[in-house]
């Protein structure tokens, strides 16, 4: 067992028990997503022996060759990077949560390999809040049109929203990003009368403030597996 990944395990909990009680929040409501992403199997499995059991992946390519040995039971694997259509077949054995569905014609082909394979996904929709150019994600103005289409395709389950904060962004507008996309939630849920409880957001280096503006998947990558 890695010494360090142990110890991250243990501060990192202990920093969301921290962030949770601090907004009045029952950590338990809070899921770290354990982001193995360019680390070795062997470290997921290690991770699993601390008690993680739901792993970040952001490459096809990367989450067949980790996932030849099956995960170990109740492990649950959430893919976080942004999907090329003609990828989809290749995943969708592997995965439990697809979080980045930020388009219709990704939505059309997953219905397609859906239907074919008889089986249902949970899906996140993916927001690009702070609005830069360069992040994936549907628009805020977008998403409400892209949830409707989601919601025409019955094997998709939508259980809620993901986004990514500027790197090195400072506080006031993490709090406006991570606030926002909850904002937005809370008008999905009204204006399409559904439930979308989670909101997949904070990385390592900004966990705590959205913690702080409801989080209930915080993604961390190397506060937990060291840098890549
Ligand atoms: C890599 C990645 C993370 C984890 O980032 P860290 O800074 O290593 O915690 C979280 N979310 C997404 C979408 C990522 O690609």
């Amino acid at each position: 067992m890695s010494t360090d990944l142990s110890k991250n395990a243990i501060r990192i909990r202990e920093e969301v028990r921290i962030a949770a009680e601090k907004a009045n929040r029952d950590p338990s409501e809070i899921t770290i997503v354990a982001v193995s992403k360019t680390f070795e199997r062997a470290l997921m499995d290690e991770a699993y022996q601390l008690g993680f059991r739901v792993f970040g992946e952001s490459r096809v390519q990367e989450i067949r060759q980790k996932c030849e040995q099956p995960l170990p039971e109740g492990a649950a694997l959430n893919m976080i990077g942004p999907l090329q259509t003609n990828k989809i077949r290749q995943l969708l054995p592997y995965v439990n949560v697809l979080e980045t569905v930020d388009r219709p014609r990704l939505i059309e082909a997953l219905a397609k390999q859906l239907e074919n394979l008889q089986s249902m996904l949970d899906v996140m929709m993916q927001v690009n809040i702070s609005g830069e150019g360069q992040k994936s994600g549907v628009s805020q103005e977008g998403a409400s049109a892209l949830m409707k289409e989601i919601l025409t395709v019955e094997r998709l389950r939508p259980t809620g929203l993901m986004t990514m904060a500027p790197y090195d962004a400072d506080e006031s507008t993490l709090r406006r990003v991570f606030g926002g996309l909850k904002t937005l939630r809370d008008q999905l849920q009204e204006s399409h009368g559904i439930a979308l409880p989670a909101l997949s957001m904070g990385m390592s280096g900004d966990f705590e403030i959205a913690i702080a503006e409801g989080s209930t998947h915080i993604r961390i990558g190397r506060g937990l597996f060291g840098r890549r």
